[in-house]
């Protein structure tokens, strides 16, 4: 008899209808012989409906208080979704995560999870029932209710499953599992039947909105093959495991398009050690979050030093960097909010040669130009203009045959 987690996601138990399906794949998969453990998050948008709430009472609301009034949004999922069981004649039981010994650090609503004893969840289980734990939420070890950041019950699926040695963890969505890429964007994008680890972080890291990226990473710390199922269909999802030969031969298994991006370019700054230190710690200091960077000398003694923030965080950049200028000795500033980043990712990347100037001719025979350019082991991305991104990531996508089975 294995031992299962299910995750289901807001969209997943957003009204009672939904709830009740939910308690019958649930039921469904116990029937099959397995132990149930079962996660959810907080049903359609209520954690930002709590949040607006929040908002019209207090603009500034202690985080120890919103972590308090956020969890609710769970509480009434889990206690649901055990009645509707109940109701289709099933044994089940819903606990909080502190009820489950989910223990965190003191970090209200980015809490890390530091351990999970599970002993109720243990004892429920050997008394035959379906378990309901609500996501998103631990307790320190002083008592104090905590969650773990917006999307965090993908975070607690996982983190239940390592502590209770389950055989996987299944995360149901409303969409057949991860795409190789948007497919709001490239329309013949096709699902992945199977990637790692690390292209899901990577593609998670370029803003492919796929999964919770902490819940990847314990899940590849301790080896918890994941899967991303649809809970609407019965279909094969998307399994995310550690590599293995075979998914080395897949050169590029996902596209990625980010277009919130801008870019900012010093010119002429005094090319001597500890200038590109300077820059960059001011805008470290000012917390702007800096993507890619370029640096180049020209002619004379000087560098001119390109490098893209999100658009978001752009006048806060121009700011920063405006006020250290004199001290590097640049002589002027540009920024460009048209830019669009691409990118491709594939483990394949690692034993394959030829893929960036493959990706790099695509672009050529699209008339694209490349403005920038950076790659990681498993990864190439270029920018370009905002106005070709589309165009860029889709003609990409063909030629590398994701849009082939
Ligand atoms: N309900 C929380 C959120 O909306 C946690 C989750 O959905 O995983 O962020
Ligand atoms: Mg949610």
């Amino acid at each position: 008899m294995a031992l299962i987690v299910q995750k289901y996601g807001g969209s997943s138990v957003a009204n009672a209808k939904k709830i009740l399906r939910v308690a019958q794949r649930v039921i469904k998969t116990k029937r099959a012989g397995h132990k149930v453990v079962v996660v959810v998050s907080a049903m359609g948008d209520m954690t930002d409906d709590l949040i607006a709430l929040a908002g019209q009472i207090n603009k500034n609301p202690e985080e120890r208080e919103m972590d308090m009034l956020l969890s609710t949004g769970e509480q009434v999922s889990i206690a649901l979704l055990a009645m509707a069981v109940h109701k289709l004649g099933h044994q089940a039981v819903s606990f909080t995560g502190p009820q489950v010994g989910i223990i965190t650090d003191e970090f209200h609503s980015k809490a890390r999870i530091q351990n999970v004893s599970a002993e109720r969840i243990k004892k429920a289980l050997g008394d035959g029932k379906i378990v309901i734990v609500a996501g998103f939420q631990g307790q320190t070890p002083s008592g104090e209710i905590t969650t773990l950041g917006r999307g965090g019950s993908d975070l607690t699926a996982v983190a239940l499953a390592v502590a209770l040695k389950a055989k996987h963890c299944e995360i149901y969505t409303d969409v057949d599992g991860i795409y190789t890429a948007d497919p709001r964007v490239i329309p013949e994008a096709r699902k992945m039947s199977v990637a790692t680890y690390d292209e899901i972080l990577e593609l998670a890291s370029l803003g492919a909105k796929v999964m919770h990226s902490r819940s990847i990473e314990v899940g590849k710390k301790f080896n918890m093959p994941i899967r991303v199922r649809n809970s609407h269909k019965d279909v094969q999802g998307t399994l995310i495991t550690k590599e293995n030969k075979k998914m080395e031969e897949v050169v590029v298994s996902g596209v990625a398009l980010a277009e919130d991006e801008a870019k900012i370019t010093l010119f002429r700054v005094s090319d001597r050690p500890g200038v590109a230190a300077k820059v960059f710690q001011t805008l470290a200091d000012a917390n702007v979050n800096v993507d890619m960077i370029i640096q180049n000398k020209t002619q004379t003694n000087s560098t001119d030093i390109s490098f893209t923030v999100l658009k978001h965080e752009l006048t806060k950049a121009l700011k920063t960097v405006k006020a250290a200028m004199k001290k590097v000795g640049a002589t002027s500033i540009t920024c460009d909010e048209n830019i669009a980043k691409v990118s491709v990712v594939g483990i394949g990347m690692r034993s394959h040669s030829g893929i960036a100037s493959k990706m790099f001719s695509t672009l050529a025979k699209h008339k694209i130009n490349i403005d920038m350019i950076s790659t990681s082991e498993i990864k190439i991305s270029v920018v370009v203009a905002g106005d070709k991104g589309r165009l860029a990531a889709r003609a990409i996508h063909r030629a590398f045959g994701l849009d082939k089975k």
